[in-house]
């Protein structure tokens, strides 16, 4: 037979493992969704096969007829979500995504404003390890101390100094919406490109529970694979036609080759799905799932950064219980909870070790959890944390192993891929 399992069954064994996982973990990571098994089944499909450098009807490439077909539905879904007149479906990646706005836009050695990475932004947004920071003069912004939310003055006064061509709004760990009209009266002051970059929160606009970048954004890039539950991938919207000319060439042939067929045949379907009036009523739960959750662990004695949620995002900030991001993350893990830790806005503590962790409602709201079960879980969070405060890095085994076992029975109550 030419099954997987007996072609390869070390690569088998690692799949049927990662699926054990996914099934018996909790999954919070707030960048990290589950996917249909129609998605998957697009995946991984033939269209992995074809190479099909250009765009639809004008193309490098003989044969092109059904991966045509393919991304054309994939783009006018795309635009149907967002409400806007282009969009770009290949970048393989956010990252790719946002290199391509780069690459169409703005030249090595300009000026980019962009929030700093331990405010909450993205490496991609010019942080010094990044491409973005070594080929762009990239100045960063961050949050106010005194709320924690973006410092829209100090965004002005870094664009007045500056003279940014490009401003970027968006991020990996902001609770809370951003008010894109301003940023966009403080572009329109200097004369940058409003670039925003929606990665994390996509399917909350997509289902109208959150607002849309547009009209104020030049430009928007997105993830595929976090609250918008499409395979992971890139995706770049607009509304003005000569920027969507340049996106289009800085993606091919700028940045990237022959484009992933399958990738963009599960993006269609994922979109689709998006479409469906149930992926409101999901949205709406992402978000009421996370402020359970948040409101959850305050009452337990942890803080959240905002002290609360507009979004699937919950910033936990550990410090009212003494321990650290890094332990914490850990010692979840070893209770079935999986996490990350996240520096807090001004954390005193090194990336590596952190004063916080990050957490999602996206992968647990698609599994079918609603508020009580995210209420349950904060309680199992504050047990461990308890349990790390009194005893050090190596946490309360005893209740780590009771935790796990509640979260087994949890999980046993809702299958993840019955059919798999
Ligand atoms: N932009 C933001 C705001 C993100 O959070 C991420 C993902 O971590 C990206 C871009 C990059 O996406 P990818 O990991 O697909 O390159």
């Amino acid at each position: 037979t030419d099954t997987l399992a007996s072609r390869d069954p070390e690569i088998a064994a690692a799949i049927t493992g990662e699926l054990g996982r996914q099934r018996d973990e909790i999954e919070l990571i707030a960048s990290e969704n589950i996917v249909s098994a129609a998605v998957m089944e697009a995946q991984g499909s033939v269209m992995t096969n074809k190479y099909a450098e250009g765009y639809p009807g004008r193309r490098y490439y003989g044969g092109c007829d059904w991966v045509d077909v393919a991304e054309t539905l994939a783009i006018d879904r795309a635009k149907q979500l967002f409400g806007c007149e282009f969009a770009n479906v290949q970048p393989n990646s956010g990252s790719q995504a946002n290199q391509g706005v780069f690459t169409a836009l703005i030249k090595p050695g300009d000026t980019i404003l962009g929030m700093s990475l331990d405010a909450g932004g993205h490496l991609t947004h010019g942080a010094k390890p990044n491409q973005s920071g070594k080929w762009f003069n990239a100045v960063q912004y961050g949050v106010r101390r005194q709320d924690n939310q973006i410092d829209y003055d100090q965004v002005e006064a870094l664009a007045k100094e500056h003279q940014p061509k490009l401003i970027i709004a968006g991020g990996s760990a902001i609770p809370r919406q951003i008010d894109f009209a301003r940023f966009r009266e403080i572009a329109d002051r200097v004369g940058a490109y409003l670039h925003v970059d929606m990665a994390h929160f996509a399917g909350l606009v997509a289902a109208g529970e959150h607002p849309s970048p547009f009209p104020h954004a030049h430009v928007a890039t997105t993830t595929t694979h976090k609250t918008l539950r499409g395979p992971r991938g890139g995706m770049i919207l607009t509304n003005d036609a000569e920027i969507a000319k340049k996106v289009n060439s800085a993606i091919f042939p700028g940045i990237q080759g022959g484009p992933l067929m399958h990738v963009i045949a599960a993006k269609a379907v994922a979109f689709g799905e998006a479409l469906r009036p149930g992926f409101k009523t999901y949205a709406r739960q992402v978000i009421a799932n996370a402020q359970a959750l948040s409101d959850q662990l305050i009452k337990g004695g942890l803080d959240t950064v905002t002290h609360g949620t507009d979004t699937h995002v919950v910033l936990v900030d550990l410090r009212p219980k003494g321990v650290k991001g890094n332990e914490t993350e850990k010692a979840l893990g070893r209770a079935s909870i999986t996490c990350n830790k996240n520096g807090v806005p001004f954390d005193p503590e090194k990336p590596t070790v952190t004063s916080g962790i990050r957490l999602g409602s996206p992968a647990g709201t698609t599994r079918g959890f609603t508020e009580t079960e995210f209420r349950q879980i904060a309680d199992w969070i504050i047990e461990v944390v308890d349990g790390l405060a009194a005893n050090g890095p190596g946490g309360n085994a005893a209740v780590e192993e009771k935790v796990k076992a509640e979260v087994a029975a949890l999980c046993a109550r809702f299958p993840l891929y019955p059919t798999l």
